[in-house]
This record gives structure tokens, C-alpha cells and sequence, in this order.
């Protein structure tokens, strides 16, 4: 490899900054997304609580509706009963008035429960809209502080892909190729620096003859991994 480590680890540490920024710009979009899915999920939340609150309400209406028409025929039972002509027959509407008229206090106990439930989910309700309303405001402020950043760190990529342009120009142009062929398959990952006698990318154990050669400032591939081994600073 006929390139000084001084060189490969100023570009490996430039393709680094470089896969830096691209994940960091990556992150963006994820993070608007999460940002989506809290609103949606307190959208849902009201939405749920709103149908519930609907539903006891045709509950209840539907029970008042019920209690009314049997208000209604235990005054009929009571028109006849008048006009019962028998003891027999006397006993048996008013024992259906007594039955009708427990009925009817179970159905009003009911009513009351829903319209009581009805009430605190009124509460929960208002609850649900502020929480909305505070997360969509999050949101906003997400989106932009993201919108931001990401216009920086694009500007940011854009100066780094300069500098890296500008370190690749001094390759010498037989390395050019090994090099172009490296980082096209591998990217940041291409390189690693040497660590005490290991490749710093697998952790292999080198031989003599290739830490000899790193010694001496010769890049080297890792017969392990294919990396472009370097001395660290
Ligand atoms: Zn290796």
C-alpha cells in the first residue's frame, strides 16, 4: 500500500465525522416520526373517551326511555286496579305495580351511575384535550428545532465532504483504486487503527511481519477483516 498512515487516518477519521453527520441527519425524520405518534396516540386517547362519554349517554337515554314507558304502565296498572273486580285480580295488578315500580328504581339507580360516570369522564375528557394540546405544541417545536439542525449538519456535511475531497486528492493514483474500491464496499468502516499489537477493527492478533510494517507507518491490510490497518496518533 503506497500510502503514508498519516494520511489514511486523517481520511478515516474524516469518513468518520462524515458517517457522523449522515446518522445524526438520519435521526431527524425519527425523531419527527416519534413526535407524530405521541399526537396521534392523545388524539386517539380523546377520540376514545369521546365515544365512550357518547355511548352512556345513549345508555342513560336509552334506560329513561325505558323508565318512562314503564312510568307510564304503572299507571295504567293503577287505572285498573280501580276497576278490579275480584280480590284476586286486585292483588295480582298490584303485585305487578310493586314488581314494575322496583324495576323502575333499579333502572334510575342505573341511570344515576352512568350520568356519574358520564360526569368524570368529563373531566378525564378536558384532560385528554390539554394533553393534546401540549403535545402538538411539542411538535412544532420539534419539527423546527429538527428543521434546523438538520439544515446545519447538511451545511456541516457538505464543508467535511470538501475536506475529504481535498485529503483524497493527495493519494498517490495506484493507491487511488485500492483505496476507491475499500471505501465503496465498506465506507467509515474500511479502516481501523491499529490497537496495541490487534487490528482495531475485528481485534485479530497480527503478525510480526505486518506490526513490523505499521511500525514503520505502512498502512496494511488485516489478513483477518480486509481493513486498512493505521497507527493511532
Ligand atoms: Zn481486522
Amino acid at each position: 500500500m503506497n500510502v503514508s498512515d498519516t494520511l489514511v487516518r486523517a481520511l478515516h477519521q474524516t469518513l468518520l465525522q462524515i458517517a457522523e453527520i449522515k446518522s445524526q441527519i438520519e435521526r431527524g425524520p425519527r425523531q419527527i416520526k416519534a413526535a407524530q405518534i405521541q399526537v396521534d396516540s392523545a388524539k386517539d386517547a380523546l377520540q376514545k373517551c369521546r365515544d365512550t362519554i357518547k355511548q352512556k349517554r345513549m345508555d342513560a337515554d336509552r334506560k329513561q326511555l325505558q323508565l318512562r314507558e314503564r312510568e307510564a304502565k304503572i299507571h295504567d296498572w293503577e287505572g285498573k286496579m280501580n276497576s278490579a273486580t275480584n280480590n284476586r285480580e286486585f292483588q295480582a295488578i298490584k303485585e305487578q305495580i310493586a314488581a314494575d315500580t322496583q324495576a323502575n328504581n333499579v333502572l334510575s339507580d342505573e341511570i344515576l351511575e352512568i350520568l356519574e360516570e358520564n360526569d368524570s369522564l368529563q373531566i378525564s375528557l378536558q384532560d385528554y384535550e390539554e394533553k393534546l394540546k401540549l403535545i402538538e405544541v411539542d411538535k412544532v417545536k420539534i419539527d423546527s428545532t429538527v428543521a434546523k439542525r438538520i439544515a446545519t449538519l447538511k451545511e456541516e456535511l457538505i464543508r467535511v465532504e470538501g475536506n475529504l475531497a481535498g485529503t483524497e486528492k493527495e493519494l498517490s493514483s495506484d493507491f487511488m483504486a485500492d483505496y476507491k474500491r475499500l471505501v465503496s464496499s465498506r465506507g467509515e468502516d474500511a479502516m481501523a487503527p491499529l490497537d496495541d499489537a490487534s487490528c482495531g477493527g475485528c481485534n485479530t492478533g497480527l503478525t510480526p511481519r505486518i506490526l513490523d510494517k505499521l511500525r514503520m507507518g505502512q498502512p496494511t491490510l488485516c489478513p483477518s477483516c480486509g481493513r486498512l490497518i493505521y497507527r493511532p496518533e
